[in-house]
């Protein structure tokens, strides 16, 4: 399905007025990096170089970022919980993001609840519903509060784990888009397991469409919206989950208790120009809900959301009403930023 859009985008391409190919040519890359597959497209003088330099970088940040690779900055920060580490300049600002987004949202961001995920298997695969007692346990070391960051310098307490896994891709996403932009690139989509983040227009100078998931059905789609120059970025609870005697849990967890983040969202979009706030509001928002989610959307002025509810609903913030297109038979309201 991927390659079939890169196709498309490639044929349009060649079909697009002004599209000449021996100034501009469009080139496409699959990898799989941070646990995922991810694709980019990109229209510009010399696509393969822009391409090249792009998959170096995101070797480069899933080299820092990486929980797995014990000489990530994350492992070392984890590994010398209680003395300060220094870290490069790509995971010092994730962090301070992550504790700006994490103070936002009243701690619905907290890029330390890593051990509870820990313990329902979600880093390995091997599931288990744990006990509340070891959950009320762990929860004592999970607070982003007691991370101190100054400058490059990061410290933990001891018994704290972090990880960057709700906005790591958001911000990847972002640095592949600086370089595409670098060589030149005016059109360019990258596709980084379902995080969505665009550059311009299509080359024939149309909104890119981007397709939303049907949380309830997610080989359907929700519906699309067409954009330029954003991200598009999904949290759901159909993306990583395990079932026991009937009850689904997943990978998005809610630090107040410890379990599946279950507030009313099964599926939250969030759209805007920076990929890292995406990515961060989009976990936020999925863990505070439909009420708490509002909110936070009417105390900011730079994203739009679409939140799918567990009953059925589809919630759209005013500024994205116009680019969404309800393809699903859910109902949309419309969220207004003042009670009409
Ligand atoms: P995905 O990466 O699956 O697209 P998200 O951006 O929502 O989805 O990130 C989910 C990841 O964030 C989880 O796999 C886990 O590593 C981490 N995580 C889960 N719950 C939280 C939370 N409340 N705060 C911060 N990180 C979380
Ligand atoms: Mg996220």
């Amino acid at each position: 399905m991927r390659k079939a859009a890169a196709l498309c985008i490639f044929l349009l391409c060649l079909a697009a007025p002004g599209c000449t190919r021996d100034e501009v040519s469009t080139s496409s890359q699959d990898l799989f990096a941070m646990d995922t597959f991810m694709d980019m497209t990109v229209t510009c003088a010399d696509p393969e170089a822009a391409l090249s330099q792009a998959a170096d970088r995101i070797g480069a940040l899933e080299a820092a970022f990486s929980v797995t690779d014990p000489d990530s900055d994350i492992s070392r920060i984890n590994d010398n919980a209680g003395t300060a580490v220094t870290v490069g300049e790509d995971t010092a600002a994730v962090i301070a993001a992550a504790l700006q987004y994490g103070q936002e949202s009243g701690g619905a961001l907290d890029i330390t609840v890593n051990p509870v995920l820990r313990e329902w298997g979600f880093t390995t695969g091997t599931y288990k519903v744990p006990e509340p007692e070891r959950i009320s346990q762990l929860l004592e070391n999970v607070d982003y509060r007691r991370i101190t960051l100054s400058g490059d310098t990061v410290q933990i307490p001891e018994q704290m784990r972090m990880d960057l896994g709700a906005l790591a891709k958001g911000y990847t996403g972002d640095r592949i888009l600086e370089i595409f932009r670098s060589h030149g690139a005016q059109s360019a989509l990258v596709n980084l397991g379902g995080n969505v983040q665009t550059l311009g227009t299509k080359p024939d100078g149309s909104p890119w469409t981007v397709g939303i998931c049907d949380p309830f059905d997610p080989a359907a789609t929700l519906g699309f919206v067409r954009v330029q120059d954003c991200a598009v970025i999904t949290s759901g609870n159909y993306e990583r989950y395990f079932e026991e005697d009937g009850q689904r849990y997943w990978h998005i967890l809610d630090p107040a208790d410890g379990c599946p983040a279950d507030n009313g969202f099964v599926s939250v979009t969030i759209i805007g120009e920076s990929g890292l706030m995406c990515d961060a509001l989009s976990t936020a928002l999925f863990v505070e809900g439909p009420e708490q989610g509002c909110e936070h959307w009417r105390s900011r002025d730079d994203f739009e959301m679409i939140g799918v509810t567990d009953d059925g609903r589809i919630l759209v913030t005013e500024g994205a009403a116009d680019i969404f297109v309800n393809e699903s038979t859910m109902p949309v309201e419309v969220v207004y930023r003042e009670d009409s």
